[in-house]
Parts: structure tokens; C-alpha cells; sequence
């Protein structure tokens, strides 16, 4: 495992704003964000709703564009990237865990897993599909569609999808909203085992204090800026 106080940076955020929506509706969510997370780091962002915790974590993962500052995450500059660029860097080296699992209703829970694999071009996709999904406890599951699945077996395929690529940097929003406690225990394990055994940077969006706390460090948002003292 890494230790990160000594690695560099996986994630460097610099006077990052952003702005969405047109018009009146326009919002400033975003608010010169300089932030600095190093790799093999677990870091919990919280903060109230509202607060931009969901957008921040778009920008690490390559998802959405800042309108000003530079956003650094796993050496590559994801402000100078074109589209394609961005697309085979995310494939790469984020990892994204939603709270309501955005499986693809059409594929099984191997597909899922494994048709991202060679999109990225990885060898042996269906077979690193397997054990990623054997490694979650389901590998009974393997040709069942998402609606045959319990919340909690699609949010293990989707833990199973985010950390095949081994990703750079493992980015997770608020991943038990929709399971029950001890469900939602069991994920956040996995997620927490695929940090530690893997090295894999892992930010974690969550309302619970006790769940931020088993992090290494917490980053409060308040009203789209990082509360000063992180
Ligand atoms: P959190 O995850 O902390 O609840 P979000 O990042 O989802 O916060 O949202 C931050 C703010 O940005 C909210 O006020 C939300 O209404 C606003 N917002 C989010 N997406 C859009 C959008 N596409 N257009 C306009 N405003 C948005
Ligand atoms: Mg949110």
C-alpha cells in the first residue's frame, strides 16, 4: 500500500469554478477550489446538500468541465484534454460509484463489467471480469440482468465495474443511499478493501459521520467551497 504522505498528488485542483445551467437559471456551484489529495489517500467529502459534493466529483472524474483553474488527477491535465482524450483517460483511471448503481439494464452483471474492460482495450476482459466479480461474492450472478439483481448485488457489480481497470483514483457518491444499513456496510467494505489492497485513491461522498470518519481525512463543502483548515 501506498503511503500518502509521501506519494505525490493523484488529485490537484487549482482555482477551479464552475458554473451550470443557462441564463437566469445559471448557478455558480463550483468556487475557486484549490484542493490536494495524494495518492493512496482515502478522503470523505461532505457537506450539506447543495453544497456541490456531487459536481466536485465530476470534475475529478473527468465528467464535467471547469469553467476557470486546472484539475490535475493521476498526472494527466484533464482541462487541456479533447472529449476522446478524456474518454479513454476516465476508462483508464477513475473508477465511479453512483448511489443508484447506473448499470446497463440491457447486460448482464458480467457484461457490465467487462464490456468497459475492452472498450479500454484490456486483454483477457471477460476472464478480469470474473474475478472482479468473484472478488464481490457474486460470482452465482454472473448471467443475471440488473433487474434480477437485489440494490445491494447491483451496487456490488458496479463496485465490481469501477475497480476492474484498477483505476488511478476510485471516486464514490454517496454509494449506500439507496441500501439498507447493513447492506450498505458490506459495499462501503468493498469499496474500502479495493482501496487498501489495490493503493487506489479513493474519495468517498457520504452524509454519514461515522462512514467520513473511516477515512484518512474529511473535506467539508459549504456552499461550493472547501471549508478552510482541510
Ligand atoms: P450536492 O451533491 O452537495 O448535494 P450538487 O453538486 O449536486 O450538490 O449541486 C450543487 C448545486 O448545483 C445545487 O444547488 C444544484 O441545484 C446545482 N446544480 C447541479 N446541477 C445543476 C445543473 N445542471 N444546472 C444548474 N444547477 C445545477
Ligand atoms: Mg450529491
Amino acid at each position: 500500500m501506498n503511503d500518502p504522505s509521501t506519494a505525490g498528488p493523484a488529485i490537484a485542483l487549482a482555482g477551479v469554478n464552475l458554473s451550470l445551467g443557462q441564463g437566469a437559471a445559471r448557478v455558480h456551484i463550483l468556487k475557486d477550489i484549490d484542493l490536494h489529495i495524494c495518492t493512496g489517500e482515502a478522503v470523505g467529502l461532505v457537506g450539506p446538500s447543495g453544497s456541490g459534493k456531487s459536481t466536485l466529483l465530476m470534475v475529478m472524474a473527468g465528467l464535467e468541465r471547469t469553467d476557470t483553474g486546472t484539475v490535475l488527477v493521476a498526472g494527466a491535465m484533464l482541462n487541456k484534454l479533447d472529449e476522446d482524450a478524456l474518454a479513454r483517460f476516465r476508462g483508464r483511471n477513475v473508477g465511479i460509484v453512483f448511489q443508484s448503481f447506473h448499470l446497463i439494464p440491457t447486460m448482464t452483471a458480467l457484461e457490465n463489467v467487462a464490456v468497459p474492460l475492452e472498450l479500454a482495450g484490456v486483454a483477457d476482459a471477460e476472464a478480469r471480469a470474473r474475478a472482479e466479480l468473484e472478488s464481490v461474492g457474486l460470482s452465482a450472478r454472473l448471467d443475471h440482468y440488473p433487474a434480477q439483481l437485489s440494490g445491494g448485488e447491483q451496487q456490488r457489480v458496479a463496485v465490481a465495474r469501477a475497480l476492474a481497470p484498477n483505476p488511478a483514483i476510485l471516486v464514490a457518491d454517496e454509494p449506500t443511499g439507496n441500501l439498507d444499513e447493513d447492506t450498505g456496510r458490506q459495499i462501503i467494505d468493498l469499496l474500502f478493501a479495493g482501496h487498501a489492497q489495490r493503493g487506489t485513491t479513493l474519495v468517498l461522498v457520504t452524509h454519514d459521520a461515522g462512514l467520513a470518519a473511516r477515512c484518512g481525512r474529511v473535506v467539508r463543502l459549504r456552499s461550493g467551497r472547501v471549508e478552510p483548515g482541510q
